[in-house]
């Protein structure tokens, strides 16, 4: 930890209430702390345990960073007690309360601004009305955007010169307007609420997000400036926003502890586990399979993929989740008697950061989450790209066309909600990728620069690094609005 030269800054953050945004704030709720600063992280009842362990580790470590607990409004909207997260909105109706929930926070971070006194609050671009509330009080509002610049520029893109409504059909390709490489897509591919004609809750709230960016502080990106400059130039140039890069912010878990600590509860023999089983396998030689916090899938998706890596003949660790209510055999007949020694099945959370660093991981099946991308290329993984829906189908051409690091599995069309009941991608089409990226021609050179890119990542938040000195950067201007 730096020591102090300067007043200390106090900063509230405000995550959204699903893994992927939760984990990176929490890293960078860390990465203040780590250069003097004071964080404190505003969260409801039901999502303190994902935090619990890290800010324990963190304050053990002489952070200093603390946890604030507001209430969440669920019977207010009509919601059952205890679902105060976007991992439960399955149905339209849940998702619709849920998010109307979210608004409904704004008094109870009014008292606790008054109460506290912060110089400046970082939220997740949901919360909008954080922007005019930290008016109120003058000071800053950041705001912590999920995606990286590439994802946010095609989606500007998509916004501003609506290309989808061009094209006959839905499955006709197009360019995306006006970015630096020509990327081709297809209606299929976009995430649905572009699609949506009526002015559903969730598109409202989408709007109201984009009208307060413009009057924020600005917007701190889980990026580094290599992995992405002509996207990070643009978004900066063509859209105006001000911005700043700090990742990949994961790696301020340097300790292994903070490694297998994060976005989990309970007891770590599962970590252990996992861990050993790795230790018993050659350097490249296992394919790791998870599709993010959200994602769960019928029993044909399961069996695709089951049968895709038997196929493939790789080693893997598969962190597979079912659907809730779907019947309890999914695995076709023997499969885990067969795979014994050769496959590690994971039901449940996995230590994705231990796992995608130890160097027997040779490829990374993805969902194509940014915090997952970021995540593979900062260890110098290539990856397999299937994409499920929102802006994955963005991330996947950023891995396969601009950085080449990857190869897709031909996920080519966005699925709606959390739940992927079809199999849009066949064991064939899996097992041909994983047998691209672990053995084919051009799996060497692939690997070549999956490798270099994720030193570049990791020089990026070292002292000097551009990332680093973004993030000095940000708290100097912090500290002169506060001046
Ligand atoms: N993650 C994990 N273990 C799991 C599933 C996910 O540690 O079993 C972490 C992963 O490391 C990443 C985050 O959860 O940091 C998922 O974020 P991402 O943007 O990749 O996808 P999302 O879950 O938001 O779709």
């Amino acid at each position: 930890m730096e020591t102090k030269t300067h007043e200390q800054l106090h900063i509230f953050f405000l995550p959204f209430m699903g893994q992927g945004h939760t984990l990176p704030l929490i890293d960078i709720a860390k990465l203040f702390a780590s250069r003097g600063e004071k964080s404190t992280i505003i969260t409801t009842p039901a999502n303190a345990p994902i935090f619990t362990r890290a800010i324990q580790t963190s304050r053990s470590s002489g952070l200093d960073i603390e946890l604030l607990l507001i209430k969440f409004p669920s019977t207010e909207v009509g919601l059952p007690e205890g679902i105060e997260s976007s991992n439960w909105s399955e149905t339209a109706e849940i998702a619709e309360k849920f998010f109307k929930a979210l608004s409904l926070l704004e008094q109870q971070i009014e008292k606790l601004l008054h109460q506290y006194h912060p110089h400046c609050i970082v939220s997740s671009s949901l919360f909008h009305w954080t922007t005019d509330l930290a008016a109120k009080f003058g000071i800053p509002r950041l705001i912590f955007q999920g995606p990286g610049f590439f994802p946010l520029c095609a989606s500007m893109s998509v916004t501003l010169y609506q290309p989808h409504m061009k094209v006959a059909s839905d499955s006709e390709a197009f360019v995306l307007p006006n970015l630096p490489h020509e990327i081709i897509i297809t209606r299929n591919e976009l995430p649905s609420y572009i699609k949506q004609d009526d002015e559903t809750e969730i598109l409202k709230l989408l709007k109201q997000c984009r009208e307060t960016e413009k009057r924020s502080f600005g917007i701190i990106i889980n990026s580094f400036y290599e992995l992405e400059p002509d996207y990070a130039d643009h978004y900066r140039k063509a859209f105006g926003r001000k911005s700043w890069h700090i990742g990949p912010v994961s790696l301020c878990n340097t300790a292994e502890n903070d490694q297998s600590a994060r976005g989990r509860e309970g007891s770590d023999d599962q970590v252990h586990e996992c861990l050993h089983w790795l230790n018993s396998k050659k350097p490249n030689s296992v394919v790791y399979v998870c599709f993010g916090s959200l994602n769960s899938f019928s029993d044909c998706v399961l069996t695709e993929i089951a049968l895709g890596l038997e196929a493939s003949e790789h080693q893997f660790i598969w962190v597979a989740k079912k659907e809730k209510d779907d019947k309890e055999e999914w695995l076709p007949e023997g499969f885990e008697q067969r795979m014994e020694g050769k496959g590690l099945i994971i039901r449940g959370w996995a230590p994705q950061l231990l796992i995608l660093q130890h160097e027997a991981v040779g490829a990374f099946l993805t969902h194509c989450g940014w915090n997952s991308i970021l995540e593979g290329v900062t260890a110098g993984v290539p990856m397999i790209t299937w994409p499920l829906f929102a802006d994955q189908f963005y991330n996947e051409k950023l891995v396969t066309q601009i950085l080449g690091i990857g190869v897709s599995v031909g996920s080519r069309k966005t699925s709606d909600g959390a739940v992927k009941s079809k199999a849009g991608v066949k064991w064939e089409a899996i097992k041909k990728a994983v047998t691209e990226i672990m053995d084919g021609d051009e799996a060497e050179k692939i690997r070549c620069k999956a490798v270099a890119l994720g030193e570049i990542a990791r020089s990026a938040v070292e002292e000097g690094g551009s990332s680093y000195s973004d993030l000095t950067a940000l708290i100097e201007e912090v500290r002169s609005f506060k001046s």
